[in-house]
C-alpha cells in the first residue's frame, strides 16, 4: 500500500481520562511520522465526551508528554487550526446534526429505557451467561409515538439501528478486509439523554469533518470498527483508511502492557506513563527510536534509527499485526547509546534540570568537567544525581563509615591507609595525571591492592562507593576539599 506520497491528515484523539500512556504515545508517534514524511498534518483532538471519566489533569499531562517527546502537532485545541474546535465538548452541534440525519434516514432511534430497566436487562443477560447489552426494546417504536414521547419531555438516548442480519466487511490497512457479523453488534448509544454524544458518533463525525485520511489507533478499537463502519455507510460518507496497530505486550511477552505502573521484583518502578520516563531521564531520542520499533521495522536488523531517518523510512507496509513486547532492557540499552552519542555540552545541559529538581546546586562549568566521567556510566539522566551531588556541597552528609573499610581490611586499618594517602596527595599538584601516578606509586609502595587504597579515599571524599572515576573526581573536588574530607574521615574513625 502506498500511503507515502500524498500528504496525510492524521489525528491522535485521546480520551482524557488518565495520564499519557506509552500505548498512546506509540500511536501519536506513528501519526507524527506519517504526517512529517508526507508533509501532511498531525492533529490532536480531545475526545472528552465521557464526562464521568474526564480528568482535567490528563490534558496538560498529554501536552507536556508530547512536547517532551518532540511530537509537535499542527492543529489542536491549544494551537487551533482550520477545523477548530478540537475538543469534542465544544463541537456538540455537529453531533446533534448528524444524529438527526441518522434518525431521519431511519438508521437511529430514540430509546426511552430508564437506567433501571437497562440494569435489569443486563442482570438477566448475565444470568443467561450473555455479554452485557441492550434488548432493542425501543427499536420498533413508531416514529410518531417516538416523537410524541420526546415532545412530552420523556428523556431518551439515541441508538444506532444496526442491521440484525448479514455482515459488514471493512478494510484495515494492515489486515486486509475484516468481516463482522451484524448479529453480534449492539444498537450502541450514539447520543446520551443530556445531548452529549458517545465516542462512536463523535469519532466518525469528527474524522469526516476534519478530513482525516488515516485513522491510526490501537487494535483494541477493532471491535468498535463495525459500528463506525455502519455510521459511515448510513451517512453516505467516504471512509478514511483505518490502521489498527498491534497491541503492546508486557515485558514478559504475555498480556497487554499494564495500564498502571507497577514495581518490579528488583524494587524498581516499571514506568508506563510518558511523564515517568521523562522524570527518570529517558532521552526523547531513545523513546522515539524504541517506540517506533514496537510494531514496525525497517529491515529486521536496524535498531538505532534517528528521528529524521524514521521520518524518511517509516511506512505502514512494514507495520505488523503481531503483538510488540515492551522491553525495558532494550530501551535502557537505547538510552545508553543515545546518552553516549551526545556532546558533553548537550549532555550537561540535559542533566542540569535533573540536578536542579533534586536540589543539587550544580554549576554548569563544573558539570562540564564531570559529565565526561559519567557519560559512560549512566543509563538514565536521573542517575547522574547521586553520582555528582557530593561535588556541590561543602560538607558531606553522614555516611556509613563501614564503607571506608576495603576488602580484607578492617576499619582499624583505615586511618593509616588514609593518612598515607593524605600525605601523598598533600604534596602533589592536583591534576588527574599527577594524582593517578602518585596514587599508583603509593599502591606499589604500600603493598596494598589498588582497591584497598582507592576505596577508602573514594568513600572519604564522595561519601559513597559508587562515584565517577577516582582520579578525575579528586581533581574536580580540588586539593583543599579532598584533604579536608580525608581528615574528617580519619577523625570520624578516631571518634569511634
Ligand atoms: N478516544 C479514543 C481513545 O481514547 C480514540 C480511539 C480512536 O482513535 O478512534 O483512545
Amino acid at each position: 500500500m502506498n500511503t507515502q506520497n500524498k500528504p496525510v491528515r492524521v489525528r491522535y484523539a485521546p480520551s482524557p481520562t488518565g495520564f499519557f500512556h506509552v500505548g498512546g504515545a506509540r500511536t501519536a508517534l506513528y501519526d507524527y511520522l506519517l504526517a512529517k514524511q508526507t508533509g501532511g498534518q498531525f492533529i490532536i483532538r480531545i475526545e472528552d465526551t465521557d464526562q464521568k471519566r474526564f480528568n482535567p489533569e490528563a490534558v496538560d499531562n498529554l501536552f507536556s508528554g508530547l512536547r517532551y517527546l518532540g511530537l509537535d502537532w499542527d492543529e489542536g485545541p491549544d494551537v487551533g487550526g482550520d477545523y477548530a474546535p478540537y475538543r469534542q465538548t465544544d463541537r456538540l452541534e455537529y453531533y446533534q446534526k448528524y444524529a438527526k440525519i441518522l434518525m431521519e434516514k431511519g438508521h437511529a432511534y430514540r430509546c426511552f429505557c430508564s437506567s433501571e430497566r437497562l440494569a435489569e436487562v443486563n442482570k438477566k443477560r448475565q444470568k443467561a451467561k450473555l455479554p452485557s447489552g441492550y434488548d432493542r426494546h425501543c427499536r420498533d417504536i413508531s416514529a410518531d409515538e417516538s416523537l410524541k414521547r420526546a415532545e412530552a419531555g420523556e428523556p431518551f438516548t439515541i441508538r444506532l439501528k444496526v442491521p440484525r442480519e448479514g455482515t459488514i466487511i471493512l478494510p484495515d490497512a494492515l489486515r486486509g478486509d475484516i468481516t463482522f457479523k451484524n448479529r453480534i453488534l449492539q444498537d450502541a448509544v450514539l447520543m446520551k439523554s443530556n445531548g452529549i454524544p458517545t465516542y462512536h458518533l463523535a469519532v466518525v463525525v469528527d474524522d469526516y469533518l476534519m478530513k482525516i485520511t488515516h485513522v491510526i489507533r490501537g487494535e483494541e478499537w477493532i471491535s468498535s470498527y463495525p459500528l463506525h463502519g455502519h455510521i459511515y455507510n448510513f451517512l453516505g460518507l467516504d471512509m478514511p483508511i483505518f490502521v489498527h496497530l498491534p497491541v503492546i505486550l508486557n515485558p514478559n511477552g504475555k498480556g497487554k502492557i499494564s495500564k498502571r505502573e507497577k514495581t518490579g521484583k528488583d524494587g524498581k518502578i516499571m514506568p508506563v506513563f510518558v511523564h515517568t520516563f521523562e522524570k527518570l531521564g529517558y532521552l526523547p531520542e531513545a523513546m522515539i527510536n524504541f517506540m517506533a520499533l514496537l510494531g514496525w521495522s525497517y529491515d529486521d536488523k536496524t535498531e538505532i534509527i534517528s528521528r529524521d531517518e524514521l521520518i524518511e523510512r517509516f511506512s505502514l507496509d512494514r507495520v505488523n499485526t503481531s503483538g510488540a513486547t515492551w522491553n525495558y532492557k532494550k530501551l535502557n540499552h537505547f538510552n545508553g547509546v543515545y546518552i553516549r552519542s551526545l556532546t558533553v555540552e548537550d549532555l550537561t545541559d540535559r542533566i542540569m534540570p535533573y540536578l536542579k529538581k533534586a536540589g543539587v546546586s550544580a554549576d554548569r562549568e563544573t558539570m562540564l568537567r564531570i559529565t565526561p566521567m559519567i557519560q559512560e556510566r549512566i543509563t538514565v539522566l536521573s542517575e547522574a544525581i547521586s553520582m555528582v551531588d557530593f561535588f556541590f556541597i561543602d560538607e558531606l552528609p553522614d555516611y556509613d563509615v563501614n564503607l571506608l573499610a576495603p576488602k580484607k581490611k578492617t576499619l582499624a586499618d583505615v586511618p593509616d591507609i588514609l593518612k598515607s594517602a593524605r600525605d601523598t596527595l598533600a604534596k602533589i599538584e592536583f591534576s588527574h595525571d599527577e594524582i593517578e601516578t602518585n596514587l599508583r606509586n603509593a599502591v606499589k609502595e604500600s603493598g596494598l591492592k589498588a582497591g584497598q587504597l582507592f576505596q577508602p579515599i573514594r568513600v572519604a571524599t564522595c561519601g559513597k562507593k559508587v562515584a565517577p572515576p577516582l582520579f578525575g573526581t579528586l581533581e574536580v573536588l580540588g586539593k583543599e576539599c579532598v584533604l579536608h574530607r580525608i581528615d574528617k574521615a580519619i577523625k570520624l574513625l578516631g571518634d569511634k
